[in-house]
């Protein structure tokens, strides 16, 4: 019996460095990427301004800004209160994703392991999520149900576990992460290419995360002039950033080679740099500006702060001894019960920070009329906001002598939607001029600011997060198979492009996306031929016009 071709198949690489996929493909480092790259067209998107860290995976499959979909963040301000809730208990993301879009339309469908993902209450086709990688919000589940200890039972789980973080690893942990996240790569490529090898596919998509854990955990190890580099541990680690990709490009060999005569589309939705950023002096710089009001706290809490510090000051080993101790007593169900909290006094702050992930920080306007107890009049707003810029914009780190804030971005002036309320209204574009280190690595290197203006004096911190590499918003494609022309795409097209360009490629239409297929990848010709740049001359002729 004839297996029925695969139509799609599309790979996500997650949190790939567009540079670094550029470079080793280019030198040979990914061979497979390498042979796509040669057959096939190849570009950069532009990424979600301001909320690349939090939506770039739900803005990539519903094709729709954060606006409109509404998720920026697992952990977001439930709109007319203060009260911050968990998303993935929730809606999620409120708009289609383009899966659902096609089943509904017919389309048999495979969705694995795609970040921030929700499963599927209907399909036609097969779903899984978290089988394991880098996120790790709703648990191991499948679509048919089934299928979970089916994969379960002959391939395992990930070997990685639930969290890529920790803090201080040495150079036999970075060893075991790079290891597990490999074995993670070829047991998904295994049970991958099962599935792919049933054929009848019209839509096959997968992601590997292992890109993302390791681009997180590791960069330090990869790039020499990160400040956490350290020569005698990245001697015996070597670059295992590039170990990662070496063994997802071999999975994405394995794939292609199953995927028969398919439209193959290879992508990253958003990039990985070294680490940036002052989030950690996110709060005490709103308080000392004055528009964010400190919690008065507790005498039981300051003195449990106070407790804290002492811990720290510990010594490592005295610590691990006595943590099952610490655990006791600092985190009682009361605490657990209670959940995250905004942590500023809201009655006397005329704004407040929202968690937005590192690299751009979130504030959240205290309007009158919209917040339950708001303090500032939504008719000075627009005064108050051209304030916080200046004043935000004139804080230098004076260790580096850089500008802490590259841009201040006020959301509505961005995105427009439904959602928008859902979303931190002005946002906080970090300065990635320098690359800061963290307490955990190095001796801590570099982990600490000392960030200046005449408005807020001198403020210090150190980074305590012991991740070295922070996600950049651009992303990168390529596509290849029957009709698809070679060279280099001279636009950027936007990762919102990217879900309509799949659909379409199928004959489905994604209603109510704001991005806009791929005419170079979907083959319009008279279209695509202005922004093509052919590689080298013996290719075939981009013609001329
Ligand atoms: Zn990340
Ligand atoms: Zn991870």
């Amino acid at each position: 019996m004839t297996v029925p071709p695969t139509k799609l198949l599309v790979i996500g690489i997650d949190a790939a460095s567009p540079a670094l996929l550029d470079a080793w493909t280019a030198d040979g480092t990914l061979p497979n990427l390498a042979a796509l790259v040669a057959r096939g067209l190849v570009g950069r998107t532009r990424g979600i301004d301001g909320f690349f860290v939090g939506s770039t995976w739900p803005s990539m499959y519903t094709g729709t800004n954060p606006a409109r979909h509404g998720f920026h963040y697992q952990v977001q301000l439930v709109s007319g209160s203060y009260r911050l809730e968990d998303r993935a208990r929730g809606d999620f993301v409120e708009r289609d994703p383009f899966w659902r879009v096609l089943s509904r339309a017919g389309k048999r469908v495979a969705v694995l392991d795609v970040p921030l993902t929700k499963l599927e209450t209907e399909l036609n086709g097969v779903q899984v999520v978290e089988w394991g990688g880098h996120d790790a919000f709703f648990g191991y589940a499948t679509m048919p149900p089934a299928l979970a200890l089916d994969i379960e039972q002959r391939f395992g789980r990930h070997p990685a576990g639930a969290s890529c973080d920790a803090n201080g690893r040495r150079a036999h942990e970075y060893l075991a992460l790079t290891a597990s996240l490999e074995e993670g790569v070829a047991r998904k490529a295994e049970w991958t290419v099962e599935l792919l090898a049933r054929g009848g596919w019209d839509l096959f998509m997968t992601v590997f995360t292992e890109s993302h854990c390791a681009g997180h955990q590791c960069w330090h190890l990869h790039d020499p002039g990160h400040p956490s580099h350290d020569p005698a541990v990245a001697t015996i680690t070597g670059d295992a950033l590039r170990s990662v990709y070496r063994s997802i490009d071999a999975a994405i060999g394995r794939l292609v080679d199953s995927a028969g005569e398919a439209q193959i589309v290879v992508f990253a939705a958003h990039g990985m740099d070294t680490r940036y950023g002052s989030h950690f002096l996110l709060r005490e710089l709103l308080c000392a500006l004055g528009v964010t009001a400190p919690l008065r706290v507790p005498l039981r809490t300051r003195l449990r702060d106070a407790l804290a510090g002492l811990w720290r000051a510990l010594p490592k080993a005295v610590r691990s001894k006595l943590s099952p101790l610490r655990d006791r007593v600092s985190l009682n169900e009361d605490t657990r019960a209670r959940g995250p909290a905004i942590g500023v006094d809201l009655d006397r702050s005329r704004c407040f920070p929202l968690a937005n992930g590192l690299a751009v920080g979130g504030v959240r306007l205290n309007l009158v009329g919209r917040e339950p107890r708001g303090v500032l009049e939504p008719a000075d707003a627009e005064r108050f906001c051209a304030k916080l810029e200046t004043d935000l914009l004139a804080i230098v780190d004076c260790i580096t002598g850089e500008q802490l804030v590259r841009r201040v971005v006020r959301t509505r002036e961005v995105y427009a939607g439904e959602r928008i309320d859902a979303l931190p209204d002005i946002l906080i574009e970090w300065s990635d001029a320098i690359a800061h280190g963290t307490t955990a690595l190095s001796d801590g290197a570099a982990a600490q600011v000392r960030a200046q203006s005449p408005r807020i004096g001198v403020i210090e911190g150190k980074n305590d997060y012991g991740r070295s590499g922070e996600h950049r918003s651009g992303g990168w494609f390529l596509a290849a198979g029957p009709g698809v022309r070679v060279g280099r795409m001279t636009r950027e097209p936007s990762v919102l492009d990217l879900a309509p360009t799949f659909t379409r490629l199928l004959g489905v239409e994604l209603p109510a996306a704001d991005g806009e297929s791929i005419e170079e990848i979907v083959r319009d010709p008279a279209r695509s031929e202005a922004s093509l740049s052919a590689r080298s001359s013996n290719l075939p002729s981009p013609g001329t016009g």
